[in-house]
C-alpha cells in the first residue's frame, strides 16, 4: 500500500479497496519502522492523523469526494499548525506550539488531507544539504551517507522512501526543487503568489513559496490544485483564478518551445548531468517540442544577489524572536540586553546566525547601496533576462543542480561550496517564476533532476510537460533499495 502514488490511492480509496484509517495505519507503522534511519521527521500527529482519516472515510460514506479526501500527507516544520510544535528546524522554536493553522495547512485540513506529521528542514529554511536543522540531518534514501537536499529535506527524503505519497514544502532559493532533485522526486515551486505565505514562517519574504513534493507530476498537480489561490490575510497572494491542474495534465506537446540557455553549460557543470539534460531534450523532442539555445546573460550575477537579499530579509525577519514573545528564552538573564543576546545566541544555530550577520551588515548605514540596492538592480535585470527569453520559448529546461548529493559533512567547512550548489534554482526565486525538477536520471547510482521555468502563472504548462516526460520514462518510478 506504501508504493501507491496520490493518483492512486484517490482511486482506491473512490473503489473502497481501502480506507483512509487503515492506509494511514499502514504508513504510520511504516515510519515508526524505518524512519530513524532517516530522521526524516521532528514530530509525528498519530491522534490527528487518525481523526482526519477516520473523518475523511465518513465524508466519502456520506457521498462527498476528491483527490485529497483521505489521503496522507506530511508538512514541512515551518507550516504553523494549531497546537502542535512548530520549530522550524531550530532550538529557538522548539516548544512553540501555533497558535493557529497556516492557510496552506487549513487547506489541505478542509480538502480532506491527512496529516500524518511535520518533517525535518534545515534550521529556518537556511541550506541546501538539511545539516543544519537542530534535529539533526536528513539521510537521503538513495545512500544514506548522502544528503538528501535541502531545506526541505525532510518532506523529500520521506517522499523517496515511500513513507507517505506527497509532502508540503518552501522553496526560497531552490529548497522544493533540490531536494526533489537530489531524491529523484517532482517538486514545484509555484509562482510568487499563488500559494498563501500566511502562517509559513518567513525567511526571506520576498522568495518565499510554499509548494508539492511527491513522486509524479500528477500527484504534485493534485496536491498543488489544494494549496494554490488567493489568500486575503497574505498581502502578496495574487487573486488570480486556480485552474484545475489535473485537467491539463495531458495537452499536446507539438510545437512547445523549449530554450535551453546556453549559460547554464559552464565548467561548474558535472558533464554527466550535462548528458542526462540533453537526452531529456531529446525526449521531449520525440513529443513534438522544439529546441532552440537561448541565452541569460546574468545569471552569473545571481548567487551573489541572492545571498545579500536573502540574509538581509531573514535578519529583519528574525528580528521578532527575541526571547520575548516566541519560542527559547535564555536562563538566568541579567538584563533586557542579556536577555536578547543570550537567547538568540543559544537559539540560533551557526549557519542562521552567520546570514543574521550578512544581512545586518548589507543593510547597514554605508553599505545598503553598495550591497542590498545593488542586488535589488541585479534582480530586475535576471528577470528582464527571463522575460526577454519567455518571447521566444514557452519553456526554459536545464540542469536543477550541477552536482548530485555530497556525502553529509563534505561542505560543512565551506558554507560558499553549498551555496554553489543554488545557481540553477534561485533565479526563479529572484523573478518569483514558477519551477518544476522531474527526476531524469542517475549519477553513481545517485539521481538527478531536470528544472523547468515558465512564465508567471504557467504552473499547468510545467505539470503538463513533465506529466507527458513521466508517461514516456520511468526514472521517477525508481524505488531506493531498502524502501
Ligand atoms: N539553499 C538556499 C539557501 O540556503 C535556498 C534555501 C531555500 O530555498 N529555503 O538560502
Amino acid at each position: 500500500m506504501h508504493q501507491l502514488t496520490l493518483a492512486e490511492i484517490a482511486r482506491g480509496l473512490a473503489d473502497k479497496k481501502f480506507s483512509s484509517e487503515e492506509l494511514t495505519k499502514v504508513l504510520l507503522a511504516r515510519i515508526a519502522q524505518l524512519d530513524p534511519q532517516l530522521n526524516s521527521f521532528i514530530s509525528l500527529t498519530e491522534d490527528l492523523a487518525l481523526t482526519q482519516a477516520k473523518a475523511a472515510d465518513a465524508r466519502r460514506a456520506n457521498g462527498e469526494s476528491g483527490a485529497l479526501l483521505g489521503a496522507p500527507i506530511a508538512h514541512k516544520d515551518l507550516f504553523c499548525t494549531q497546537g502542535i510544535r512548530t520549530s522550524c528546524g531550530s532550538k529557538m522554536l522548539d516548544n512553540f506550539k501555533a497558535p493557529y493553522d497556516a492557510t496552506v495547512v487549513a487547506k489541505l485540513a478542509a480538502a480532506g488531507a491527512v496529516t500524518l506529521g511535520k518533517t525535518n528542514m534545515d534550521e529556518f529554511a537556511m541550506g541546501s544539504a538539511n545539516e543544519s536543522s537542530y534535529y539533526g540531518a536528513v539521510k537521503n534514501p538513495w545512500n544514506l551517507e548522502y544528503v538528501p537536499g535541502g531545506s526541505s529535506g525532510g518532506s523529500a527524503a520521506a517522499v523517496a522512501a515511500r513513507l507517505l505519497p506527497a509532502a508540503t514544502g518552501t522553496d526560497t532559493g531552490g529548497s522544493i526543487r533540490q531536494p526533489a532533485a537530489l531524491t529523484n522526486l517532482t517538486g514545484l515551486k509555484p509562482t510568487y503568489g499563488r500559494v498563501s505565505r500566511w502562517g509559513m514562517i518567513a525567511y526571506a519574504s520576498s522568495l518565499d513559496q510554499g509548494g508539492p513534493l511527491a513522486r509524479t507530476a500528477e500527484d504534485c498537480a493534485i496536491l498543488l490544485q489544494g494549496m494554490a489561490g488567493f489568500d486575503p490575510n497574505d498581502s502578496t497572494s495574487i487573486d488570480e483564478p486556480v485552474p484545475d491542474y489535473s485537467a491539463g495534465l495531458n495537452g499536446s506537446l507539438q510545437g512547445l518551445r523549449i530554450g535551453v540557455p546556453k549559460e547554464y553549460f559552464s565548467a561548474g557543470l558535472d558533464p554527466r548531468i550535462a548528458d542526462l539534460v540533453m537526452t531529456s531534450v531529446e525526449e521531449l523532442k520525440k513529443l513534438g517540442a522544439v529546441v532552440k539555445e537561448i541565452s541569460l546573460p546574468n545569471m552569473q550575477h545571481a548567487i551573489p544577489a541572492y545571498y545579500v537579499i536573502a540574509p538581509a530579509e531573514a535578519s529583519s525577519n528574525l528580528s521578532r524572536f527575541d526571547g520575548v514573545r516566541f519560542g527559547y528564552r535564555c536562563e538566568d538573564p541579567k538584563n533586557l540586553e542579556d536577555l536578547y543576546k543570550r537567547s538568540r545566541g543559544e537559539g540560533f544555530g551557526p549557519e542562521v546566525q552567520r546570514r543574521i550577520m550578512v544581512g545586518a551588515y548589507a543593510l547597514s548605514a554605508g553599505y545598503y547601496d553598495a550591497y542590498y540596492l545593488k542586488a535589488q538592480k541585479i534582480r530586475r535585470l535576471i528577470k528582464n533576462d527571463f522575460m526577454a527569453a519567455f518571447n521566444e520559448v514557452d519553456i526554459i529546461l536545464g540542469p536543477t543542480t550541477p552536482n548530485p548529493a555530497w556525502k553529509l559533512g563534505a561542505k560543512n567547512s565551506d558554507p560558499v561550496a553549498a551555496y554553489l550548489e543554488d545557481v540553477y534554482t534561485i533565479t526563479a526565486n529572484l523573478a518569483g517564476l514558477p519551477g518544476l525538477s522531474m527526476p531524469a536520471g542517475f549519477v553513481d547510482g545517485l539521481p538527478v533532476g531536470v528544472q523547468l521555468l515558465a512564465p508567471y502563472f504557467q504552473e499547468g504548462r510545467l505539470l503538463n510537460v513533465a506529466h507527458q516526460y513521466q508517461l514516456h520514462t520511468d526514472w521517477h518510478t525508481r524505488t531506493p533499495t531498502g524502501f
